[in-house]
Order: structure tokens, then sequence, then C-alpha cells
């Protein structure tokens, strides 16, 4: 009896030992990484690989060209893809407040509320708080401030995501290993009216953390990592977010360079915590930010190196393929862009927005105030050619845009027209209602001209603010099977819980 027992055992241990080695995707992983694209869903998608099609010497018109492996994002390219919702408690547009509570808390809230419930009430933990105290290290990164919504869903519980001193106040009381990407948005002061007005920077360094901002000194933690570190990128173009992609000076980090040190500082140190792996959250926030603008080549250009910070993860997988699991999605999509547009149907032209050489941002902020200061006197906006006979604005759009005016059709000269009128001096004839379709807050003669850029490549918008579409999800790895179907975003935050064997079942009140 017992000879046979231990026989018993002898092949349950085999057949175990089997199942783990024929199935490494069924483990617990040791180190998790969570890709957030803020805005991406499947349109901003494929026109990314349209585009790299293109700039890789093929057609995005041809599917032998679009299929080769250059021309794929590497999130594509895993083996397990999802979708799922993203509405949220009352909206069938989330905000990235409400939709970063659903991943990192589990519960559908209220827009601009973060981890809350919806009566704005109850406090909810992140499953990256879950993580830190099972043990595991915990890094925070993103390509917008440290304290903005989409980060904030993963250490902060506010009634409004506007408080951004309380946001970051609860920041420096993670005990997080790791922050780094953009700055804060309001470290010395409230943000608004009801919000705290503490010197984040003075309860960062009581709390134990060093912050780090040049780029020798952050890349030099790749190979001398820190514990309790925050890396603020040199340039905060806006909001005290790093740069647009394609606006990026070399003295900058690209995502995947900052993803890159984080992954050292977690998985190398001196503490116990070391042995227990890491969570690690990036999200890739200006893509967001250029499709609310309809500006596709920012867009592209952040989805790209949204795509290249995954790339570092999966050279991390590589070296830990049994120990690692990494999930890529988005939070919503932004702009109801299409892969497609009215004036040009079935075709796509790609090669036509390749001359756009910063994004509508640095173009606003570097360009256009000094062509604005030169031509304003005098303007006269009744007069149906003020752009047309301005010279120096044509050779503008040109060398900045690529968009060539004697290329335009009449339609489109004449929507360039009524936009200039508008930014030059705040009149034009379109009524308001029209004015609000057509530029959508945004300066009017940068937003038409990406506008008719993106549409002559077959790339279309149809709203200024987030759409209700769910949004793909791509994962690798240890417990990645877990990621396949069709669910809820509440349903991420328990799956990442589930996969990082977080026994509490979300959602876990504070
Ligand atoms: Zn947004």
């Amino acid at each position: 009896m017992i000879r046979m027992k231990k026989s018993m055992i002898n092949l349950a241990v085999g057949l175990t030992m089997m199942v783990a080695g024929s199935s490494a995707w069924a483990d617990i992983p040791k180190y998790v990484f969570f890709f957030l694209g803020d805005g991406m869903s499947s349109a901003q998608i494929q026109a990314t690989e349209a585009y790299l099609t293109t700039i890789n010497g093929g057609s995005a018109t041809k599917a032998a060209d679009l299929l080769k492996s250059e021309n794929r994002l590497n999130m594509c390219k895993m083996p397990i893809q999802g979708m799922q919702t993203t509405y949220d408690a009352h909206a069938l547009m989330t905000d990235s407040a409400s939709a970063g509570t659903a991943f990192s808390c589990g519960i559908k809230t209220m827009s601009g509320v973060i981890g809350m419930d919806e009566t704005m009430t109850i406090p909810y933990k992140s499953v990256a708080e879950l993580a830190f105290e099972k043990g595991k290290k915990v890094g925070i990164v993103s390509s917008v401030s440290l304290d903005h919504a989409t980060p904030a869903s993963y250490y902060a519980n506010v009634t409004n995501r506007g408080y951004m001193n309380k946001i970051a106040t609860q920041l420096t009381e993670t005990g997080y290993d790791f922050f780094g990407g953009g700055g804060l948005a309001s470290p010395v002061g409230p943000a608004r009216s009801g919000d705290t007005g503490n010197n984040i920077w003075n309860l960062l360094s009581t709390q134990g953390y060093s912050v780090v901002k040049d780029r020798d000194s952050m890349m030099a933690l790749k190979s001398k990592p820190k514990e309790k570190v925050v890396c603020i990128n040199p340039w905060l173009q806006d909001s005290a977010a790093m740069p647009y992609a394609i606006d990026r000076p070399n003295s900058n980090l690209s995502l995947k360079e900052m993803t890159e040190v984080a992954i050292s500082c977690l998985k190398k140190g001196n503490s116990k915590r070391c042995n227990n792996g890491f969570f690690l959250m990036v999200e890739g926030g200006k893509i967001d930010w250029a499709c609310h603008a309809n500006d596709a080549m920012a867009t592209i250009g952040d989805m790209i190196d949204f795509d290249e910070a995954v790339g570092a993860a999966l050279d991390f997988y590589k070296k830990h393929p049994n120990d690692t699991l990494i999930v890529v999605t988005g939070d919503h999509e932004t702009g109801g862009m299409s892969v497609g547009h009215a004036t040009t149907g079935y075709s796509a032209y790609y090669d036509r927005i390749l001359g756009q050489t910063n994004s509508f941002t640095y173009f606003g902020q570097n360009v256009w105030p000094a062509h604005k200061a030169a031509y304003s006197a005098g303007y006269n906006w009744s007069l149906s050619n003020n752009l047309e006979s301005n010279s120096a604005m044509l050779n503008v759009m040109k060398s900045e845009f690529g968009l060539i005016w004697s290329e335009l059709n009449a339609h489109q000269k004449e929507k360039l027209e009524d936009a200039y009128d508008k930014s030059m001096c705040g009149t034009n004839n379109n009524g308001s209602d029209e004015n609000k379709l057509l530029y959508g807050g945004y300066e009017p003669i940068i937003v038409t001209i990406t506008h008719i850029l993106n549409e002559n490549a077959s790339i279309g918008w149809t709203s200024y603010s987030h759409t209700g579409v769910p949004v793909p999800v791509y994962a690798i790895g240890a417990s990645s099977r877990i990621f396949s179907g069709f669910y809820d975003n509440t349903d991420i935050a328990k799956k990442l819980a589930k996969a990082m064997n977080i026994r509490q079942s979300l959602p876990v009140k504070k």
C-alpha cells in the first residue's frame, strides 16, 4: 500500500511537471507588465501599421506588404488577443479616470473619479497596491504627468482627477519603487479650488525618494539602479508631459528608454522584495492628446514610441519567458479615428502625411505665434483670399506639414481660408455651430491643416473627444491565456490580480 501510494505520488508529480513544462503560460508570473495606450483602439493600431508599411518602402494598399513582420507592431504579434468594453458607470464614452479605475481597481465609476465608487464615498485598492502589499516591487511610467488620471488610478483615491496636488501627495505615500515619465502638474500648490497645496518635492524627499531629471543620470540607473526613485524627462512640453515622439530632442528619453530604466530599478537592488518580482504599468498617454486634436502624425509617432516600449518588455520576456506576463491594451478610443475617408473611398495614401515634421502642439507653440504676430495688424477677415495671398503662410504649411496649396481642391481651400480668418482675428463667415464642429476648441488653422492632411491620406476623424468602441487586448507569457475572450474593462484588474495570485477578490475596499 505504502509503495503504491508513493508511486501514485510520483506519477502525480511527474504529470504536474509535464504540464508545467509544456504550458508555461499557465504559470504564475513573477514579472507583470501592463501597457496602456491612452486613446488607442483598432484604428490607431491599423493606421500605424499602414504608416510603417509606407515608410518601409511598401504600399499601405497591399496585404503582402502590410503583413510583413517589420510593418507589424510588437503588440499585434502577441499570441493571445482579447477585447474589452470601455463604458463606465454612467457614460458610453468613458474618461481616463473611470477607465483607469476599472482596470486598476475592478469597479465601474463616474468619469473624473479615481479609485472610488460612483457615490464617491468608498475608496478601493488598485491591483498595484495589492501587488505591493504582496511584496512585489511596483513601478509606474507615463509619458504624461505622473499625477495624470491613468497613472493616478494605480495609487490614488480622489473624487476629482483635477485635484492633482492631492493625487501627487498620495503618490509620495505609496512606497512604490519607481515613477518615471512626465513631471507633476501642480507640485507646489493647489491645481484648483478644493485641492491641497503641499510642496510635493519636499514630501518626496521626506518619504525617501530621489528625483532625477537629466538624461545621463536617468540612463545611468540602468547599470546602477536605485530604489524609490522618480525620473522626470528633461523637457516637459505641455501640462508637465513628455514631448510628442515626433518633437523629441536627443537630450530626452523615449518611452522605451524610460521603461528600460524602470525595469532595471525594479529587477535589481538590495531589497528583499526583489525576490518577489514586480508589477510595472506603462502608459502612452499622449496618443490620446494627439487624437483629441485630430493629428494623425503625432498619434502615429506616439503609437510607435509606445509599441517600442512594449518591445523593451518583450526583450525582458525573452530572458524570463516562464516568469513574465505582458498585457497591452487601451482605455478607450479617442477622436473617432477612421482608417478610410469619404473623399478617398477605398484608396489610401499614407505617403501624403510624411511631410509633417512636428506635432500640432510644437507648431502651435513655436511657429504659429510668430506668424500671427507678424500679419495680424490690419487684418481684414471679410476678404476671401487672406491665406492664398500670404506666401509666408503657404510656405509654412508646406515646410511644416507638406501641404501644397496648389494641390488642394476648392473646398479644402475654402475651409483653410475660413480657419485662417478665425485664427488670425477670431472672426469668419461660419455660424458658431459650424465653428464648433470644424475646430472643437482647437486653433482653427492648425486643426484644419491636420484634418485636410489626414483626409488626403485616407484618415478621418469624427470627434474631439473619446468614443465608445471596445478596445483590443494583447498578451503574452505566464497566465496570458486568461486574457482571451470578450469581457468588461473591470475584468482586466481581476485578471491581473488572478495572474499575480492575489488572494483577495476584487474590488477590494481600502
Ligand atoms: Zn482623452
